[in-house]
């Protein structure tokens, strides 16, 4: 085996071997799959985990007295127990399950924002952030006679601090940034951003869908104010997701959706609401889901970050030394501390030509604005192609990848 790809501490073979999908072939090649910043594969032990609770334990939660009522809820509450320890949130009743990052910064925008916004208000966010952590702010802004200010990047793709803090005026109520660009890679300072808007009394929201599958993330040391993460991007289920957010806030917070599981008691005459964290989660959740959001956590627990991040660091390195071999290839985004994505364009070649023919050499790719209009805008580009890794990709795919482009561009030309 390739001394690359296998270190004592991380053997990349036997952690493939957990992810069934792995080893299918697409139009009869092996499969490269490179598309993880879009969702991530899944390891038998989180499909497990869900066909465990379908076999075994599926009821609805916390309506029962039954015992199949209490396995479900105790799978349910477990994974709020996991995602807290995963984020080292200072309390699991901070933890709001979700369906995923959209959701969350939805509650937010509409618990938590809109409530505070006056004629003249700002919401501050950058021109790196995915179309989630955009959209809920202006819809909210809009219905409030406020504006979504968006502080400026570099060439290079990483935040400006200094128009970031300069834009953190009395009349920003909340300021939205993501962990780590799904379309750059770019790790943003967040610790830094925190202590500025903390200073000045502005609440941070900040957007972890990118920065969890690859890093540990402690919301106690960034000292933000709310975090949202999404399931299907480190491993987890689809319609999984959580929104931590400090208990003064959630507990200043009105109901977004109401229903079932949210209320203390209902009567015609007025209804009281339930305590955080299940005032925000009416309605039956994904219990399946959540069931494998724990069986996710246990599964990168496993592994460990340390490991995960020395191998992801030399697939990134590799990645990037050889696709700038490459003639006329432009990678977009070049900030100095990355996660494993890479945007590029390649002269001459349109990025969707590329991704459908790398697709039939069995090459999984993104290419588009990836829910990034406001970036591609900086970029002066309508799409970029994306090769997004994650730790159970090897160096030799690198290389098949990279031996795949070669060739459909030569098709193209
Ligand atoms: N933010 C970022 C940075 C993302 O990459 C994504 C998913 N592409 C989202 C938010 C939205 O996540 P979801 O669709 O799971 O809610």
């Amino acid at each position: 085996m390739n001394a690359q790809t296998s270190t004592p501490a991380f053997d990349v073979q036997r952690v493939r071997a957990d992810f069934p999908l792995l080893a299918r072939t697409v139009h009869g090649k092996p499969l490269v799959y490179f598309d993880n910043a879009n969702t991530s594969q899944k390891p038998r032990q989180v499909i497990e985990a869900v066909d465990r609770h379908y076999r075994e334990h599926n009821a609805n939660v916390s309506r029962a007295v039954h015992l199949l009522g209490e396995e479900a809820t105790a799978a349910y509450e477990g994974a709020r127990d996991a995602l807290a320890r995963f984020i080292n949130a200072p309390s699991r009743d901070e933890l709001v399950l979700t369906s995923g990052t959209t959701q969350s910064a939805n509650l937010v925008a509409y618990s938590f924002a809109l409530p505070r916004l006056q004629p003249g208000d700002a919401i501050l966010t950058t021109t790196m952030e995915h179309h989630a952590n955009i959209v809920p702010w202006q819809i909210v802004a809009a219905r409030a006679g406020a504006t979504v200010q968006a502080a400026p990047i570099s060439a290079s793709g990483e935040l400006i601090v200094e128009e970031f803090v300069k834009r953190l005026t009395p009349e920003v109520k909340l300021a939205c940034v993501g962990h780590v660009s799904n379309v750059l890679g770019t790790v943003n300072p967040v610790r830094e951003l925190a202590k500025e808007c903390r200073r000045r009394g502005i609440p941070l929201f900040v957007d972890g869908s990118q920065a969890v599958p690859h890093r540990p993330v402690d919301v106690q040391a960034l000292g933000c104010d709310f975090y949202a993460l999404t399931g299907h991007k480190m491993l987890a289920p689809t319609g999984t997701g959580a929104l931590w957010a400090r208990k003064e806030h959630l507990d200043a917070m009105p109901p977004f959706f109401g229903g079932g599981e949210m209320i203390r008691e209902v009567k015609f005459s007025g209804t009281t609401f339930a305590e955080p964290p299940h005032r925000f989660e009416a309605g039956t959740p994904n219990i399946a889901g959540f069931a494998g959001v724990s069986a996710a956590i246990a599964y990168y627990e496993s592994l460990g970050f340390d490991a995960i991040r020395d191998h992801e660091r030399a697939l990134l390195d590799h990645a990037t030394a050889r696709l700038r071999e490459v003639l006329g290839l432009r990678i977009v985004g070049e900030a100095a501390e990355k996660e494993p994505v890479i945007s590029f364009l390649i002269e001459g070649a349109q990025a969707t030509d590329l991704a459908t023919l790398l697709d039939l050499e069995g090459v999984a790719v993104r290419s588009g604005h990836h829910c990034a209009h406001p970036l591609m805008q900086f970029y002066g580009v309508p799409a970029t192609l994306r090769a997004s890794l994650a730790f159970y990709n090897t160096h030799e795919e690198v290389d098949a990848f990279v031996a795949a482009l070669l060739k459909v561009r030569r098709l193209l030309r």
